[in-house]
């Protein structure tokens, strides 16, 4: 595990990442690096109010929460704090099983496969009861004429 990190703010992260440099994009809110335990996975924290908050001391970065990187075989957990590398330990199964629920249920949310929980609106009927209850109108009236008719 690497002990410290230092940070070079870019536009577009280049295709090749140096190890130990955490790449900032301001425009695209995005931060990359590669894996700090050394194993050269690409780790993408996207900067936003439910994921990660980057802090920018004037001379270093830190990052927040903890980065764990349960998806990959390392399954390295770390927070970089003011351009150090703190080690975050292991994490349980239970832990990683949170996570990634609790990643999965953002990510759905924020990408609009889940909506919010709001209240169902009652205002006006769907469209197919509407037309449910044009045709009975209309049985209604034809019923009506029969009657005329005689
Ligand atoms: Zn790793």
């Amino acid at each position: 595990m690497m002990k410290s990190i230092t940070h070079e703010f870019v536009e577009f992260v280049p295709a090749d990442l140096v190890e130990g440099v955490v790449y900032v994009s301001i425009p695209y809110s995005t931060v990359v690096h590669k894996c700090l335990c050394g194993c050269g996975m690409k780790v993408v924290t996207p900067l936003r109010p439910d994921k990660w908050t980057l802090t920018y001391n004037g001379e270093a970065i830190s990052l927040d929460p903890s980065i764990g990187n349960w998806s990959f075989p390392c399954r390295s957990h770390y927070i970089i704090r003011k351009g150090r590398v703190l080690e975050a330990g292991p994490m349980s199964q239970s832990q990683v099983r949170r996570g990634r629920a609790h990643d999965a249920a953002l990510t759905a949310v924020y990408h609009g496969e889940v909506a919010p929980s709001r209240p169902v609106e009652r205002a006006a009927p769907p469209p197919v009861a509407r037309k449910i209850e044009a045709k009975k109108k209309r049985g209604l009236w034809a019923t009506f004429i029969d009657i005329f008719r005689g």
